[in-house]
């Protein structure tokens, strides 16, 4: 086993927490796995702050506030003024998740495209401002997302939950955006992401777990908390022939660098 360490570069611990694992078991678990560092996300108002009261309280706890598309609106002027606020936390560690949804669920309607890219566009602005990296949420909206990255001031972003192939990940890259994998990289089913994950060089390279969704192999379905985040670390040292440790030391190298997070 050794002692290795990982990051954990994307949870939700608020969601993890409504599913009933409290945020303090969640955390010893995590350092029991060698995961001593952890970027809790926040999609809408209650959960930034939420997320900024875990990462007060926690000391391998960070976070960004975000904005997610599914909130299906843009924030208020005082909601952005809030937004803007949180971001100046010495804690927060970057702007997100903020992005493009255009997956229509169980034939739903989804937020007006236009209007999502224009939201993206100032958040861009905002991070910029802020002088923070992004976490971009993508999903059926790689094509438009490129678009409006390549006409935005540029700061430091990662893809979150990866999704696409070889040649989306072959034109992030190629923008030096950075590509964080969850536990669905090590589904059988994920040929596009095994191939893209290829593509990915480990100075851009980071994974996560999206806790308390997509927990890896062999414990899919269940309830996903950041320790898990070393089973797709191993999955991933065997996909690509290496040690574990190999992978830890890279990975975490790549999130604290873009996150700016001391050692742990
Ligand atoms: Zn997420």
């Amino acid at each position: 086993m050794g002692d290795i360490q990982l990051v954990d570069a994307h949870c939700h611990l608020d969601e993890l927490e409504r599913r009933g694992m409290p945020a303090a078991e969640a955390i010893s678990a995590a350092a029991a796995a060698g995961v001593l560092q952890m970027v809790t996300s926040g999609d809408s108002p209650a959960e930034n702050q939420r997320a900024r009261e875990l990462a007060e309280t926690y000391p391998g706890v960070y976070f960004t506030p975000g904005w997610h598309p599914s909130n299906g609106r843009a924030p208020s002027s005082a909601e952005r003024r809030e937004l803007r606020d949180l971001l100046d936390h010495p804690r927060a560690v970057g702007l997100g998740e903020v992005g493009l949804d255009y997956h229509r669920r169980d034939g739903g309607t989804i937020w007006d495209p236009g209007a999502q890219r224009g939201l993206l566009r100032e958040m861009l602005e905002l991070a910029a401002e802020a002088g923070k990296p992004v976490v971009i949420h993508q999903r059926d909206a790689g094509g438009d997302l490129l678009e409006v990255l390549d006409a935005s001031p540029r700061v430091p972003t990662m893809l979150h939950c990866f999704s696409g192939g070889g040649e989306f990940a072959k034109a992030a890259v190629s923008r030096k955006l950075h590509c964080s994998f969850a536990g669905n990289l090590t589904f059988g089913s994920a040929a596009d992401l095994r191939e893209a994950v290829l593509a990915v060089p480990p100075a851009l390279l980071l994974l996560e777990t999206d806790s308390p969704f997509l927990a890896p192999h062999p414990v899919r379905g269940r309830l996903c908390h950041p320790a898990l985040v070393r089973l797709t670390a191993s999955w991933l040292a065997s996909h690509l022939g290496v040690g574990l440790e190999l992978v830890a030391e890279r990975s975490s190298y790549t999130a604290r660098a873009f996150f700016q997070l001391p050692s742990p």
